[in-house]
């Protein structure tokens, strides 16, 4: 229940191209057995600028909406965070003015939200589902400020990939100079993709989500200002949690090179916070291009084989990993029928230990706003 497949040899900075990365072969695609073409997977660096981007859209700051993640040595996220009030204070009752202009002493930017907020990196760290995250990268859409740079020195992150600079402020100036003289590596995020967007709405013939067509040349999502800057963004103009996990779950998907089906999970635990990440593909250490990713024939005994019977398999995995709510974007379609798939007698595993009340794993499919079609991110 983690990041699958982020080898050691594939994490940014390796972006050495291979063959079957640099061409997008129009014989490549499902039933060919060969990986999904690299056009068509979100690279890393665009997957983790996109979860920091999308955890940003949990904020309810009314001004700036921040997200950060932290990536460990083997590519996985380890900690997510986005600007927030802290635990256990009302939102709505915070204030959530914006400091002065005109004041950019620390008295004055602390006079208002600033004394209270709690930054998307200093969350992430804070929140970190890891014993360290010594050596890690921080991928954040905004430059860190002062305070999260000096929270970041010490946490031991190694590096930092912003997607914006921030305004110079006497405040948080001083961040640049501690990153310098503590050799953390600053990096200026260079997008490979425009954007995504990532569609919530599960039509009248559901499908299997995200077709690859979702790379979208994005349009910035801003909703207009919102009402009260001293208030906590209405509700919509954030994304639920629900929408948020499920975006979660959708982008990872992109990170799949399977060429017919890309899936993504995430695992939430009670407190709402992200413990796992995962996308259908290979186990770790086999080579995507040199396996088969087409059909598995009838009585084949092989590895890709028993891989293909994984549906039945994650489900008693989730019913022995103690998960207490399984919740779906869309049931596979009957090619032949165009419809729904009849639920299998391996999901009847899930939804018959959910409805006979012993055992509390709840089936529910997801519900998308109006408002909320889709989430769109642009990188
Ligand atoms: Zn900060």
């Amino acid at each position: 229940m983690d990041d699958s497949n982020p080898k050691r040899r594939k994490i940014p900075g390796d972006s050495a191209p291979t063959t079957a990365d640099t061409v997008d072969a129009p014989s490549a695609g499902p039933g060919n057995g060969k990986p999904r073409p690299s056009s068509e997977v979100l690279p890393w660096p665009d997957y983790y600028m996109g979860v920091a981007l999308l955890t940003a859209q949990r904020s309810k700051d009314p001004a700036t909406q921040v997200g950060a993640c932290v990536v460990n040595d083997d590519g996985r996220i380890i900690a997510i965070g986005y600007n927030g009030m802290p635990c256990d204070i009302s939102d709505e009752v915070a204030n959530w003015a914006s400091p002065p202009e005109d004041d950019t002493t620390v008295a004055g930017q602390e006079a208002a939200k600033e004394g209270m907020i709690c930054h998307a990196a200093l969350n992430a760290i804070v929140q970190k589902r890891s014993v360290s995250v010594n050596h890690c990268t921080l991928y954040t859409t905004l430059f860190p400020c002062n305070e999260c740079a000096k929270t970041i020195i010490q946490a031991g992150i190694k590096k930092v990939v912003y997607r914006e600079a921030r305004p110079e402020k006497e405040y948080h100036k001083y961040s640049r100079e501690l990153f310098e003289d503590t050799k953390v590596t600053l990096e200026k995020y260079v997008p490979h993709r425009a954007g995504i967007s990532l569609a919530l709405k599960h039509d009248q013939s559901p499908r299997l989500v995200p077709s690859s067509t979702n790379f979208v040349v994005a349009i910035a999502p801003d909703s207009g200002a919102p009402s009260a800057l001293n208030r906590a963004r209405p509700i919509d103009q954030y994304l639920s949690y629900d929408e948020y996990f499920m975006g979660l779950a959708l982008l990872t998907a992109q990170r799949s090179k399977d060429p017919k089906t890309q899936v993504g999970a995430c695992v939430v635990d009670r407190n709402n916070r992200i413990i796992g990440l995962g996308y259908n593909g290979m186990p770790i250490g086999i080579d995507d291009e040199k396996t088969n990713w087409g059909k598995t024939p009838y009585g084949d005994e092989s590895v890709g084989a028993r891989l293909a019977s994984k549906h039945s398999r994650c489900q008693k995995l989730i019913l022995q990993s103690g998960i207490t709510e399984v919740v779906y974007l869309a049931m596979p379609v009957d090619k032949k029928k165009g419809t729904p798939e009849p639920i299998k007698p391996s999901c009847l595993l899930l939804k018959s230990v959910g409805e006979d009340g012993k055992l509390t794993t709840r089936l529910r499919q997801f519900e998308y706003r109006d408002e909320k079609e889709q989430i769109v991110l642009t990188f």
